[in-house]
């Protein structure tokens, strides 16, 4: 096929291509990357460069086209790009368990290399389900999580995903139905606590576990909340038999300002699933890993083994530049590195606080928001970031950034500039 210029990829794309939540409504003509560098996406018209505020959606902690990480994947495409993973094993999948078992809360000893997020929290919950099956529990098949969160989009995740937050509204009656607690507010209340704890005792009977997102709530709202609201959830979960399960797909490999949200609190879960950064944005991945309690319990079912396994699953790429990316991360003073942007940050975005229609500016580790009290228009917004040089995506009252770790002040201050030009004009 010929080289195609940027108008006829276009009229292709608008043809063919399904796009994440497309096709939208009057939705924007997509801008086509040529390619990327460093903190920067090239736009294939030539019209320039923009600073990527948006890590790819949190995964590119290490920016694009990084040498060590390229050399990883061409290091091991010499070797085997892929094999599969029934009967077989291989270094890169074992050496990436290894590391995560040794960098995550103390306890979690078992790992599930999955092949996207949403597959790791259905893994997750198959987990849990099976775990009380095993112990000849099966009603325990219910989960409890707060408002406002976002687990992913296939089936078990869209259940677990706020019921109000729209986006899927529209599988309400089909999906299975959980039990909610009300959003966590920012600050430790609590009467807040009171309510999960009640909600927990309550639902005991049917529960198989507790399953939220630590410290930050990502795609359902960008909240940050207390620490303690996990070690209430830890101490209930304990005291009715119930598993605790953190989705860090979002929050993991040092986002938040430690290495795992769950360290705030210094709370184990029972289950934990990791993606995103888990490979610094390279190649999908992600993984759930579970306690030697957990692991054990399904082994003594009556179906003794967790019948999971994708075609791509401990893909060796995947898993090669995982563990290239996460020796790269503790390599570097990478928590210094995500406080100088949490700083940046702090600075930048402070002016936005006095813009009309800003109800809140929040800012932690290389996490900036701006929440609106009305919904923005994604186009004007989008299109006003760009005028700025820089890649943003604001959705519903959101206008929020999580840049690479190794976006400069420069780069963070334009980020930040662009935020507010954001939310001024759209
Ligand atoms: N959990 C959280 C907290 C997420 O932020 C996301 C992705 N936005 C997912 C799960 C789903 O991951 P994926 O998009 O890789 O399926």
């Amino acid at each position: 096929m010929p080289e195609l210029s940027v108008p006829e990829l276009l009229e292709l794309d608008r043809a063919h291509v399904w796009h994440p939540y497309g096709p939208m409504p009057g939705r924007q003509e997509p801008l086509v990357v040529g390619s990327a560098g460093g903190v920067r996406l090239r736009l294939a018209d030539g019209s320039g460069e923009l600073v990527d505020g948006m890590s790819s959606w949190w995964s590119a902690i290490h920016g694009y086209n990084h040498p060590v990480l390229n050399e990883a994947v061409h290091d091991q495409l010499g070797r085997m790009s892929h094999v599969m993973f029934g009967g077989l094993t291989h270094e890169p999948a074992v050496r990436l368990a290894k590391m995560l078992v040794d960098l995550s809360p103390p306890g979690l000893e078992h790992v599930f290399l999955a092949d996207s997020g949403s597959v790791s929290v259905e893994v997750a919950v198959k987990m849990c389900l099976q775990y009380w099956r095993s112990l000849g529990r099966p009603g325990k098949r219910r989960l409890l999580t707060w408002r406002g969160g976002y687990h992913g989009d296939t089936w078990q995740p869209m259940s677990v995903c706020d019921p109000e937050g729209g986006m899927h509204r529209l599988w309400s009656g089909v999906l299975p139905e959980q039990v909610f607690a009300g959003a966590p507010p920012a600050g430790y209340e609590e009467e807040y606590a009171e309510e999960l704890r009640s909600l927990i005792e309550r639902h005991a009977d049917d529960l198989a576990a507790v399953i939220v997102e630590p410290v930050v709530q990502g795609a359902g709202g960008m909240r940050f909340h207390s620490p303690a609201y996990l070690r209430v959830l830890r101490e209930a979960c304990d005291a009715h038999d119930v598993l605790l399960v953190f989705d860090e797909i979002a929050t993991g490999f040092g986002r938040t300002g430690a290495l795992f949200a769950a360290e705030h609190a210094a709370v184990t879960p029972d289950v934990m699933c990791v993606g995103k950064a888990l490979t610094g944005g390279y190649l999908t991945m992600a993984a759930t890993l579970c306690t030697a309690r957990v692991a054990d319990g399904i082994s003594r079912g009556e179906v003794p083994v967790l019948a999971h396994g994708p075609t791509f699953m401990g893909n060796p790429l995947a898993a090669a530049v995982a563990c290239a990316s996460i020796e790269l991360l503790l390599g570097q003073d990478w928590l210094a590195e995500v406080k100088r942007i949490e700083t940046g940050l702090r600075e930048g975005l402070a002016p936005a606080a006095d813009l009309p229609g800003v109800r809140d500016v929040r800012v932690l580790g290389a996490i900036g928001v701006v929440q609106l009290d009305r919904e923005v228009d994604m186009g004007a917004a989008t299109r006003a970031a760009v005028r700025e040089g820089v890649w943003l995506r604001p959705f519903r009252d959101l206008v929020y950034t999580m840049p690479p770790y190794v976006t400069g002040d420069a780069d963070v201050a334009r980020i930040a500039r662009a935020v507010c030009a954001a939310v001024r004009e759209g």
